[in-house]
């Protein structure tokens, strides 16, 4: 039922799991020459409920990036066997280490989390993130061969040869962004390839990057399949920090692994219960390298209540963007999720969308450039101009501004290998 004891925890077990956990971090994180002065003014003593965490500082992404490469390690050079630089999607790269200590409750927290949603040995996993130093490759596949999957590292992109594995070794289990799940879809329809009758696949893990409910239903009608949101990021190790369980209702984040809390970015303060704030964590198991309250950046709240499953690890709910993909328009806030929940609700869009903020020499405005499928991109411009309006009036009623629609053929717009770029500003130009 279970694959790791942690799953069964009460709420009483996993906070006196956390103190203890808490505790010997702190006295871990002094080895490194980041905390050595921070946490000087803290004893472990001082920490004696799971709230006194909040007693400790913050650690932001320029700390990281202000101790690049090895402010944060605590052990020796030796001791250490692996490094990922994240990403970078929002400015310069940060460097995690790993002990193989590390590395191994990575893969067993990774491994709860495919077992939680079904996936056995004997399944074929079929690993369609990129490789490299993205935490989503290696972090994925480690997991999976922990819980003895038969894996396949295909890695991202090229997706003749994906389809070719899916059917030559009857993959039934995958891990994909969901921007490219959306793409293969197509391109399976593309091929006359019905993923329902031709392929064995059944579940999958999503994740890397923010997505709506909308999209992980199209990504399930159209693959034929299950999929279930997957959180994580590379100052916490990778994936597997929270991750669906069966009911898909929000993500079972690990607490005996990570004490989570959800801020107001401006006090500071928590939020209260099942507000929206951001997600800000502490690492519980990180040997060579504990963070401590670092702040994701990261906008969601806590879904209140316990779940059906009886996991009393706390639900995230689905992240809804990154403060730094907030947009400013005429002094509305808007976030790119917003877009993305409107048209992907809607059957005629295809499986890509870019939003550009411009300038026209005297006011701001939005243009959304949507991707229409084949069979709606007619010659018709009745239809076509009244798909447009209707877009643009649903889009109005989300974001309150009146965006400019362009429809665009399937296709056609940019896309890139890892994670989607959705929002592109113009308007530093003027
Ligand atoms: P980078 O920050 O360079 O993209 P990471 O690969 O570490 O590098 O990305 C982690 C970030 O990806 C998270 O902080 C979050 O913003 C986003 N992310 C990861 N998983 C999800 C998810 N399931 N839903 C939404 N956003 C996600
Ligand atoms: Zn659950």
């Amino acid at each position: 039922m279970y694959f790791d004891k942690a799953e069964t925890y009460s709420r009483e077990d996993i906070e006196k799991v956390q103190l203890v956990r808490l505790q010997s971090t702190i006295e871990r994180a002094r080895n490194s020459r980041l905390y050595r002065d921070r946490l000087s003014g803290v004893s472990a003593s001082d920490i004696r409920s799971i709230d006194d965490v909040r007693r400790l500082p913050f650690t932001t992404k320029d700390d990281l990036r202000g101790s690049y490469p090895d402010g944060l390690l605590t052990v020796p050079h030796e001791d250490f066997v692996r490094l990922h630089v994240s990403s970078g999607t929002t400015g310069n790269p940060t460097a995690v280490y790993y002990t193989q200590n590390d590395l191994n409750s990575w893969a067993d927290l990774m491994a709860r989390c495919m077992h939680m949603i079904g996936i056995r040995p004997g399944d074929t996993f079929q690993n369609m993130s990129g490789y490299g130093l993205f935490t989503g490759g290696l972090g994925v596949h480690y997991g999976a061969e922990r819980l003895g999957c038969l894996t396949i590292p295909s890695g991202a992109g090229n997706t003749s040869r994906q389809i070719k594995l899916m059917q030559d070794f009857r993959t039934s289990a995958i891990h994909i962004i969901p921007s490219y799940a959306l793409y293969f879809a197509e391109a399976l329809e593309k091929r006359g390839i019905d993923p329902k009758t031709d392929l064995n696949v059944r579940v999958a893990l999503i994740g890397a990057e923010p997505h709506t409910e909308e999209t992980r239903r199209k990504i399930e009608d159209s693959l034929g399949i299950k999929a279930y949101n997957s959180y994580g990021l590379s100052e916490m190790n990778g994936p597997g920090v929270a991750f669906e369980c069966e009911h898909q209702d929000g993500m079972h984040v690990w607490e005996d692994a990570y004490i989570v809390e959800i801020i107001n970015p401006e006090t500071l303060e928590p939020v209260k219960e099942g507000e929206v704030g951001e997600i800000v964590m502490t690492t519980l198991l990180r040997e060579g390298m504990p963070i401590i309250r670092y702040r994701t950046r990261d906008l969601c709240r806590f879904i209140p209540g316990t779940c059906a499953c009886g996991r009393q690890h706390r639900r995230l709910d689905r992240i809804k963007g990154r403060a730094d993909d907030m947009m400013i328009l005429k002094g509305v806030n808007i976030y790119p999720m917003q877009i993305e929940q409107v048209l992907m609700a809607m059957p005629e869009v295809g499986q890509n969308y870019l939003i550009e903020l411009d300038n026209d020499g005297h006011i701001d405005y939005m243009r959304v450039r949507v991707e229409v499928k084949g069979e709606f991109f007619i010659e018709d411009m009745r239809a076509l101009n009244a798909l447009q309006k209707r877009i643009q009036t649903s889009l109005r009623n989300e974001i309150l501004i009146t965006p400019k629609v362009e429809l665009v053929e399937a296709n056609s717009l940019p896309k890139s290998e890892g994670k989607a770029k959705r929002v592109q500003d113009l308007r530093s130009v003027y």
